[in-house]
């Protein structure tokens, strides 16, 4: 006899697209499992750990037992002030630490619930592609429909708002962006983020923009921010990440900024579901924000000098491969004869280098591979003898 419940997933739960990335961690643990020396430029998570006046300062705040409980919804005023002074400092925008300010578990949190917030089941939300793959996940366990605006590199890799259909326009109720862009590594100029508040405003559409990679830059190039475009924060706001500026992934805290009635359907999402950042590691974001300077500077320059290996390498090897104005990502044509996910098997199988197939990040990806800038240049160039070895 079965006395077993029938346990169905929920429909939201089976539309979401199968995660490509678990086939390539299969792959890696075969060779793993084989003793190769793996070469893993598979995941965006950086390989130097946070810097030490920011343990410093968690290590003072856990002391204090004032810290040990459940923090406020809106997160300490101490950091939404820390905040809004970097916000001024770096993109000259003034932000009211009161209502336009709000501390995330890492940006990851913050875009995973923000459809919730203003997507009813039916909408539409726009999704460049290939993309984090969080948008289109979060719109469709709120129950909205993700509409795929292609990222091409004829383009430059920014959507083109112009040719969207009038009848996807009007059910469209949110649009995501990526500036610095991960999977491509492009980045939007003020023209362009211009053109996405005029279409914004035009189209009654929420504009969420994700700017976790603004602060690692080559060549003296900052990254804008999409508020230093005037009026933009009538149509949206931005998320930031504390995970690849200061090297604190594992920390889990991130921070939304901009339209106060936006920032607000988030943070009453947020004060439904979860009880906020642990207020120690919130001490510690206020440090980063605060006594950063040098050690990002620094940090641009060894992902600087990496890109360098790997695309000087590429190009000598006759790979088409441009350098990315910003990211830790090198977005890689695939040579002919190979779809992204046979190469990347390929680079496993044969010569032990991780990357991450362009497939994965949406249909759009297909042709190219992603390769994260997250281990030591020693093992860059190792990377790139392989590759002439294997040709
Ligand atoms: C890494 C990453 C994030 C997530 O950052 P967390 O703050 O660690 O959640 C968000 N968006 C993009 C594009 C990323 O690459």
């Amino acid at each position: 006899m079965n006395n077993s419940i029938t346990i169905e997933e929920s429909k939201r739960i089976k539309e979401l697209p199968p995660y490509l990335f678990v086939k390539i961690d299969n792959m890696k643990n075969e060779a793993l499992k084989k003793g190769m020396d793996l070469i893993d430029l598979g995941i965006g998570d950086p390989d130097q750990e946070t810097p030490s006046f920011i343990i410093k300062a968690f290590e003072e705040a856990i002391k204090n037992g004032k810290h040990h409980h459940y923090p406020s919804n809106y997160g300490l005023i101490d950091l939404r002030i820390a905040i809004s002074q970097w916000y001024k400092e770096r993109f000259q925008v003034n932000l009211n630490p009161e209502n336009e300010i709000l501390p995330l578990i890492g940006s990851k949190e913050g875009i995973g619930h923000i459809p919730l917030a203003f997507v009813n089941p039916g909408d539409i939300v726009l999704v460049p592609n290939p993309a984090y793959p969080v948008y289109q996940a979060a719109t469709t366990l709120a129950g909205g429909q993700s509409y795929d605006i292609p990222l091409l590199e004829e383009n430059g890799f920014l959507p083109n708002l112009d040719n969207i259909d009038p009848f996807i326009l009007k059910k469209s109720k949110m649009l995501f962006l990526n500036y610095p862009n991960n999977p491509t590594g492009a980045v939007a100029n003020k023209e362009y983020f211009e053109k996405v508040v005029k279409f914004a405003k035009r189209n009654n559409i929420i504009v969420c923009h994700d700017a976790a990679y603004t602060e690692i830059y080559f060549d003296q190039q900052k990254p804008l921010s999409f508020l230093e475009i005037e009026e933009a924060k009538e149509v949206g706001i931005e998320f930031h990440s504390f995970s690849k500026t200061y090297c604190m992934t594992g920390w889990r805290i991130g921070f939304a900024v901009g339209n106060s009635k936006i920032i607000k359907g988030l943070a009453k999402v947020k004060s439904n579901l979860d009880s906020g950042v642990f207020q120690a590691i919130q001490m510690s974001a206020i440090a980063a924000l605060k006594k950063s300077h040098d050690f990002v500077n620094n940090l641009c320059k060894i992902y600087q000098e990496r890109r360098d290996i790997i695309v000087d390498g590429l190009n000598k090897l006759n790979w088409e491969t441009k350098k990315p104005k910003a990211t830790f990502y090198i977005w890689i044509k695939v040579p002919p004869g190979y779809t992204s996910s046979e190469l990347c098997k390929t680079l496993i199988e044969k010569i032990g280098i991780i990357t991450t197939p362009g497939i994965g990040f949406g249909r759009h990806g297909e042709g190219y591979i992603r390769a994260a800038l997250t281990v030591d240049k020693n093992r860059l160039q190792e990377a790139i003898i392989r590759l002439g070895n294997m040709q």
